[in-house]
């Protein structure tokens, strides 16, 4: 197709991506499923929390008038009235040398203005002695305190985690509105894969892709749908493709680079698909390919079938793709400088992703090379933590030298203590 851009740069690549990739529609879904979702709609609280003035504790609800002058040595008497327990309401007011007893959560009866901490108190049947002298309010949570009946309470795009869904729980919303999960259709194509229980007899090989891309869509929030693998025809490539169309993204992964069994380009057009661009000059991933079906259609990656590759690029094209139809504003993974332990080299011209280990030492983070960086080697991605940037004009980063990383696993930041 004449439209076709080829040999983008990285970052012109990701920019075609991100200008065809918006937020999905909103769905309802139950708060208890929402973790990791972003809200569709802004929440106003119809209620006031706490909804009267209450206890912060268990004591004596008293006038903190009464208590002017009261310590150890010449404690107050105040007659206690009534109790009053969390969730009950004051059997009536106090009055001056009166209290209530009263416990963590329950309303402050009228007359009262301060809580009495158990802990400085002695009963003495219908009487307390009081130790302290408190201002008033002391101990006292106010109405509205938390939240006010109008107050926003989360806006429009807000992601959900625990506390959001503790925030709407106290609501009493039961479910809210959030953008649709991105559902992606993964096919892997080659005549030398398997299915995992499958025979590798005469140098077949599982189609790991399938596995490591499923769970990197789970990982960014998408949801996987696997369409299976396509041998090298263009028939059953074309039957395997049309099983994706109703979904939001499709990704295959290998027959797009220029081999003489690479059908995917031609594929895709044949099926409709406008294909935007082929091609980025990065490494790994260089042959990647990208498209979308009219308007409204699927967007398509079609991933280059090395597994390394395909990961790399899964990535930095896909992944921010599947974060912004989920909603959220920000896109991409944390990226830290970090120093190398030893130097790099490369040819000038690509930008190169290396897999690099990272380590906290003192106030440094220290990378190293996770070993061979062939982009068949999925080793080389098991055992990194990020992914390092090589600029595409550099030919040589010096150890000692700092550099950008793209963290992928945070485990490293993880503490032996917990800091207290
Ligand atoms: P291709 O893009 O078809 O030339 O494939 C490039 C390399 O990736 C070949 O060595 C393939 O065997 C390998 N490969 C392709 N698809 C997969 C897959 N689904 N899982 C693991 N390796 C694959
Ligand atoms: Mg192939």
């Amino acid at each position: 197709m004449s439209s076709m851009r080829r040999g983008l740069t990285a970052s012109e690549a990701l920019r075609a991506v991100l200008e065809e990739a918006t937020a999905l529609p909103f769905e309802r879904v139950p708060i208890a499923v929402a973790a990791g979702r972003v809200l569709g709609e802004s929440i106003l609280s119809a209620r006031t929390l706490p909804p009267a003035d209450c206890s912060a504790m268990d004591g004596y609800a008293a006038r903190a008038a009464d208590l002017e002058g009261a310590s150890a040595g010449s404690p107050r008497a105040l007659d206690v009235l009534f109790e009053v327990a969390a969730g009950a309401s004051a059997a009536g007011s106090i009055g001056s040398g009166q209290a209530a007893r009263i416990f963590t959560g329950a309303p402050m009866p009228p007359g009262a203005d301060v809580i009495v901490r158990q802990e400085e108190t002695t009963r003495e049947g219908a009487r307390v002695l009081v130790r302290v002298a408190l201002p008033a309010g002391q101990d006292v949570r106010r109405a509205g305190e938390d939240i006010r009946a109008g107050d926003q309470i989360l806006a429009a795009g807000s992601p959900i985690s625990a506390a959001e869904i503790g925030l709407l729980a106290s609501l009493g919303r039961s479910q809210v509105a959030v953008h649709q999960r991105p559902r992606v259709a993964i096919l892997s194509g080659g005549d030398e894969l398997v299915e995992i229980d499958g025979d590798p007899a005469g140098g077949r090989i599982v189609s790991s892709n399938s596995y490591s891309l499923a769970a990197q869509c789970r990982e960014a929030g998408a949801e996987p749908i696997y369409l299976g693998i396509a041998r090298d025809t263009p028939a059953e490539l074309e039957a395997v493709l049309r099983r994706g169309l109703h979904c939001d993204v499709i990704m295959s992964s290998a027959g797009v680079s220029v081999g003489d069994h690479d059908y995917v380009r031609p594929v895709l057009e044949k099926l409709g698909c406008t294909l935007l661009f082929w091609g980025v000059d990065m490494r790994p991933g260089h042959p990647l390919v990208f498209g979308r079906f009219g308007e409204t259609g699927p967007l398509v990656f079609g991933l280059p079938g090395n597994p390394v590759s395909a990961m790399v690029t899964f990535e930095q094209f896909v992944r921010p793709v599947l974060r912004r139809q989920l909603g959220f504003t920000r896109l991409f993974r944390p990226t830290l400088q970090a120093t190398l332990v030893e130097p790099l080299r490369k040819s000038g011209g690509r930008l190169h992703f290396v897999r690099v280990r990272l380590e906290r030492r003192g106030g440094e983070l220290l990378a190293s090379s996770t070993g061979t960086q062939s982009s068949g080697v999925l080793r080389s991605m098991s055992l990194a933590q990020g992914l390092l940037i090589f600029p595409a004009e550099a030919t040589e980063l010096r150890a000692g030298e700092k550099a950008t990383v793209q963290v992928l696993d945070e485990s490293f930041l993880a503490a032996d203590e917990p800091g207290y």
